[in-house]
């Protein structure tokens, strides 16, 4: 994990970071994943892309708290993204599935 900011409920991590690895440092900042799976031992980006989920009706998929990201594209550029300012790649990097049109 890079950085908490408790007060917006946002939170910076690496792509690669297990989700087992997130409770403690959220925890210690006062904050905590709105909902997770049955196991914890995905990648935060692999949850994400795949859309995991948890229980309960009223509580969103994993993806759906990703509110922003710093992607390598396929020319090895870096590029930041959120629903503001690339909307159609944070779209592809919040959940990898795929949709028909
Ligand atoms: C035993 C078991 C129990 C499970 N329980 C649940 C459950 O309760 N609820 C549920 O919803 N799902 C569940 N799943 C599914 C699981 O959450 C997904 O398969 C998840 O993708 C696994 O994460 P991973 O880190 O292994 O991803 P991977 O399989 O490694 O990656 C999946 C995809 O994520 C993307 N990705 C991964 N890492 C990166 C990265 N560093 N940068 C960019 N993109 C990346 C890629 O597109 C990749 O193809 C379960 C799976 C298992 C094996």
């Amino acid at each position: 994990m890079v950085r908490v900011d408790a007060e917006r409920g946002v939170a910076a991590l690496r792509a690669g970071t297990r989700i087992s690895a997130l409770g403690a440092p959220l925890r210690a900042a006062g904050v905590a994943l709105l909902n997770q799976g049955d196991i914890d031992r995905q990648s935060i980006a692999g949850a994400a892309a795949t859309g995991t989920h948890g229980t309960g009706r009223q509580l969103q998929n994993l993806s759906a708290s990703v509110v922003g990201a710093r992607v390598v594209l396929a020319d090895g550029e870096i590029a930041a993204c959120d629903a503001r300012t690339e909307p159609e790649l944070f779209e592809v990097v919040g959940l990898s599935l795929a949709r028909s049109a």
